[in-house]
């Protein structure tokens, strides 16, 4: 097998494309899986959400359970070249679940939906595949057993194990935490193909290590998910600001209230003061037929402004006006714009599924297959406002072609153990910011994006702010050294740990694979 690998990548190098074909299938018959290898329909697993890389791998590896994927590491490990990367839905931006020449495993491809309740001390979790879907995991949860996970992000077509290798970050995050702070258990297979079951209390290095850990020290197999009783309704309710200071002031009083004496969801973004289908006000409607009063509009309101969007959780057996008064309790502490709210009553599955909509249309105007460079930071709340009016207010003034998303998150909610990264300075409250922009076809190119993408984050650094790139992605090592700080050598460490060879998650490009 490693002979046929090693010939393999040989022959890809001198470009021998005849031989290359004779080869190829060969290597697919001789690793032993219960799943299978794919030779030949790989090009998805050469391209991601980004559409700004692409690679071409050796081979797909479509694994049945984690003894397979143990096999594929193994197999790479012993090779002296290859390197393996997990894919979860490819939703990364910049090519980090690609392998190139390299083998990539396709979590998605086990069907394996068993997802098993499981009672620990009382309290619910659910034992999901690490390549499950989190709309599958929310389904079953919320049909089989009436109770959901608690930390969501806002689009659920992510794979369980993509976003723990991140963080997993959403409107609830302000009260539970990440995703990262909401399992209890994984299985991982590291990077010697070794199956570890870790926690807090297990293989706690491991455990620790790869959440956050951007597929450097295995693959993880099984997350164990908290779960909490699911609601039934979500009254969602967006409300508008002319002015940064009040919406910020808002928000973090919001985030900062005991359990049960907020919003159960809060997120907050900035839109263009204009009727632009996607940057402007249609962007704040709830509904189609819900339109906005501007004759309210502050006359000092500027061009950019804010929108904070909450959403209670209650029964249906909960009485409408108790539901009022409690939301209106809430609202009635807020300083938005009066008459400028906005407000619907959904399903809790249809509203944790309100993404899944804007694809649809998405994919049906055909912006949602081109290149995507977003950008997502961590700011501190020192810097906020000062970035609101560098690059919001100035940069950004006539949006990104997407939703420009800004709300603060709690540092105590964090586990400072994760290898997750977040800004130095030590207040509690610091900010997401999130540029999802969508390319138009008259709109600016590509590669102008990437360039102000660029530019904002350079500002950022001239400015002495203090901020992280969230979900990074830097092309060499001093980057990566200075994106982890003071981190960094304990991530090299247990890099050595448990990727001695530096054969996972290569699309990452922190560390080059040893031979
Ligand atoms: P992939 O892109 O396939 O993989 C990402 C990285 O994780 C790769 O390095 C890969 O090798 C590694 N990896 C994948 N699976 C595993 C595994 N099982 N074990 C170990 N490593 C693995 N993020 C948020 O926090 N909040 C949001 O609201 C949010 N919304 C998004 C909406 C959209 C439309 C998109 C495209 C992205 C969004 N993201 C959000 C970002 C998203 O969380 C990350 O891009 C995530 O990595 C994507 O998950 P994936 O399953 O597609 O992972």
């Amino acid at each position: 097998m490693i002979a046929y690998l090693e010939r393999f990548i040989q022959e890809s190098d001198s470009e021998s494309r005849g031989e290359q074909d004779v080869v190829v299938p060969s290597i697919c018959q001789s690793l032993d899986l219960q799943g299978s290898v794919d030779c030949v329909s790989i090009g998805f697993a050469g391209k991601d959400f980004g559409g700004m890389y692409s690679s071409k791998p050796m081979a797909v590896i479509r694994p049945l359970g984690a003894e397979d994927v143990s096999r594929v590491v193994k197999v790479a490990f012993r090779s002296g070249n290859l390197a393996v990367a997990a894919r979860g839905n490819g939703h990364s931006i910049n090519g980090q679940a690609m392998a190139d020449h390299g083998l990539v495993v396709d979590m998605r491809s086990t069907q394996d939906s068993c997802f098993k309740l499981v009672t620990v001390n009382g309290e619910s979790f659910v034992d999901v595949w690490g390549g499950a879907l989190w709309e599958d995991v929310l389904l079953c949860c919320v049909s089989d057993f009436n109770l959901a996970p608690r930390s969501w992000t806002d689009y659920l077509g992510l794979t369980v194990g993509g976003t723990l290798s991140n963080a997993g970050v959403s409107g609830q995050t302000f009260r539970y935490g990440p995703q990262l702070s909401n399992v209890s258990e994984l299985d991982v297979v590291t990077g010697k193909g070794e199956i570890l079951t870790c926690s807090e209390s297990e293989n706690p290095e491991l455990f620790f290590g790869a959440l956050g850990g951007l597929g450097q020290f295995g693959i993880i197999t099984r997350a164990r998910v908290g779960l909490q009783s699911a609601p039934e309704m979500v009254r969602w309710i967006k409300v508008v600001y002319a002015d940064f200071q009040e919406f910020t002031k808002d928000a973090e009083w919001l985030v900062t209230q005991p359990e049960g004496e907020s919003f159960d969801y809060v997120e907050g973004f900035v839109f263009v003061n204009s009727y632009d289908p996607v940057n402007g006000w249609p962007s704040v409607h709830l509904e189609s037929d819900q339109v906005s009063n501007h004759r309210r509009l502050p006359k000092t309101a500027g061009s950019i402004l804010y929108c904070l969007e909450v959403a209670l959780h209650y029964q249906t057996t909960d009485h409408s006006a108790t539901v009022d008064t409690v939301a209106n309790r809430l609202l009635g502490r807020l300083r938005f714009i009066e008459d400028m709210k906005f407000q619907v009553d959904v399903s809790y599955v249809d509203f944790l599924l309100r993404v899944k909509r804007t694809e649809e249309e998405a994919r049906a105007n055909g912006v949602w297959d081109s290149p995507h460079p977003w950008l997502n930071l961590f700011v501190s709340q020192r810097d906020i406002a000062r970035f609101d009016l560098e690059v919001f207010k100035r940069m950004l003034k006539d949006g990104v072609g997407g939703p420009m998303l800004v709300y603060p998150l709690l540092r105590s909610k964090w586990d400072n153990r994760t290898s997750a990264v977040l800004p130095e300075e030590e207040s509690e409250i610091f900010y997401i910011v999130a540029l999802l922009r969508f390319i138009s076809p008259d709109g600016p190119s590509v590669e102008q994006l990437v360039s102000q993408n660029q530019e904002i984050i350079q500002s950022c650094s001239k400015m002495g702010f203090d901020f992280k790139l969230y979900l990074p992605h830097y092309k060499s090592q001093e980057e990566w050294k200075r994106h982890f700080g003071n981190r960094w050598s304990g991530f090299v460490d247990k890099k050595a740990t448990f990727d001695p060879m530096n054969i996972l998650a290569p699309g990452q490009k922190i560390f080059k694979r040893i031979p």
